[in-house]
């Protein structure tokens, strides 16, 4: 009988076709035990979440804010005490006037590198937008303009570290290693907590003075444990992705050693003040309930994911990650083939959004890009990637970037959606 509701919804007011829930269906069953991996982890952070709120006491009075300079914002205070709870870090940095994940990245890195001073990134290019910041594109005010110098050293063909490489690379004026724990819009995969816990222990060996700092963006809670736990010095992340739970509007995040936060809070703010200011204007109480829904919301991205995964292997598409990997992201790509697919796929995917569902996805030429880059999300916060979105360049190998999901059953119906247009 419910069944029956649910599924005449489905013929009915979306115009499923037999076939296309058919698969979804199949898929979905032979994923039981893998959703139970992904039950597990979520419950687990779930605990460790709520766990974190209580030992700080979290109270009523901590859901407002302050204006103004921001002075005495206990809410803003505590917010950083769980953050420094969850990822089990001296100290936190979590603040509102970190507008993207970009600029979390900035900020930790202006404020722990001087003038001399080297950084490695030792996992290949990193995040395309970290570009300007680096100076790899010569841009002003970047890191290279003030004076710091890079170096970059890919993986090897099988994607594994280039130990040796690596080794060659550091030097007396190596301050600094960043890695990127997510494959962003490369092609490479993610790395496991465990991959880059080695990658630091062998990095730390060979020079122990190296500050070590991970670009957690899209792995937080996909993992019983964070890159903190396996000697990162800080972690830094996006609250418009896992950690805002799609409820926090904006804002960003640096966890890690007290020292390195300090160091960060003077690059955001001022130096002299640092943590002490910054208004937290009524935001105390979304990010507080974006932490709380987090675990959640990771666990419908991940099972939204794998699904996609699922369900584009029965159709014969090559995927990445494939449905059976450990999942350290929540991105998912899908190798379409062919441009109409890509098109497609992504008009579906817009066509299922909770907001502007009624407008097409269309390619277009976007600053920055060679080829024609198709955009499809339908979200509450603007450009927020922890809200189902998809993406990409219209160009071989036709690959499209899957990411994000407030719940599951939005996911699913999107991919309905995009089998039923495919097939
Ligand atoms: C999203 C992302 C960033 C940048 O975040 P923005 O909020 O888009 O500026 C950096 N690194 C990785 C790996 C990301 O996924």
């Amino acid at each position: 009988m419910n069944d029956r509701i649910k599924n005449e919804m489905l013929f009915n007011e979306f115009n499923i076709k037999e076939e296309a829930f058919k698969i979804i269906n199949e898929a979905e069953e032979e994923l039981k035990d893998k959703f139970k991996e992904i039950d597990d982890i979520s419950e687990y952070n779930q605990y460790k979440v709520i766990r974190a709120l209580q030992k700080n006491r979290v109270s009523e009075m901590h859901l407002n804010g302050t204006t103004g300079y921001g002075y005495n914002d206990t809410g803003r205070d505590t917010i950083e005490k769980v953050y420094a709870d969850i990822f089990k870090t001296e100290d936190a940095l979590v603040r509102l006037n970190m507008l993207c994940g970009t600029h979390a990245l900035k900020v930790a890195l202006f404020g722990n590198l001087k003038c001399g001073d080297e950084v490695l990134f030792p996992a290949g290019k990193p995040y395309d937008t970290l570009d300007s910041t680096i100076g790899i594109n010569g841009a002003k005010g970047s890191l290279v303009d003030y004076g710091i110098t890079y170096k970059i050293v890919p993986l090897n063909e099988d994607e594994s570290f280039n130990y040796d490489e690596i080794k060659k690379a550091i030097n007396e004026k190596t301050k600094l290693v960043e890695i990127q724990r997510s494959r962003g819009y490369d092609t490479r995969a993610t790395f496991s907590v465990e991959q880059i816990g080695e990658l630091i222990k062998f990095i730390k060996e060979v020079k122990s003075d190296i500050v070590v700092m991970v670009d957690n963006c899209y792995g937080e809670l996909t993992d019983y444990i964070e890159p903190t736990e396996v000697g990162a010095d800080f972690c830094v992340g996006s609250l418009i992705k896992n950690l805002g739970g799609g409820v926090a509007p904006c804002g960003g995040y640096i966890v890690g050693k007290k020292e390195y936060v300090e160091n960060a809070s003077y690059a955001l703010n001022t130096p002299g003040l640092g943590k002490e200011i910054g208004a937290s204007l009524g935001y105390n109480r979304s990010f507080l309930e974006g932490l709380f829904n987090a675990p959640g919301v990771v666990n419908a991205a991940l099972k939204g994911a794998i699904l996609t995964a699922r369900v584009f292997e029965k159709l014969g598409y090559k995927v990445s990650p494939s449905s059976d990997a450990k999942r350290n992201d929540i991105v998912q790509q899908i190798y379409l083939n062919n441009a109409d697919n890509v098109i497609k796929f992504c008009q579906a995917i817009q066509h299922s959004s909770p907001v502007d569902s009624h407008v097409s996805a269309e390619p277009w030429d976007m600053p920055g890009y060679d080829d024609p880059v198709i955009m499809a999300a339908g979200t509450f916060v603007q450009g927020s990637s922890i809200e189902l979105s998809a993406d990409a360049p219209i160009r071989e190998p036709y690959v499209v970037y899957m990411q994000g999901g407030l719940n599951y059953e939005h996911v699913k119906l999107a991919i309905l959606n995009a089998v039923n247009e495919m097939i």
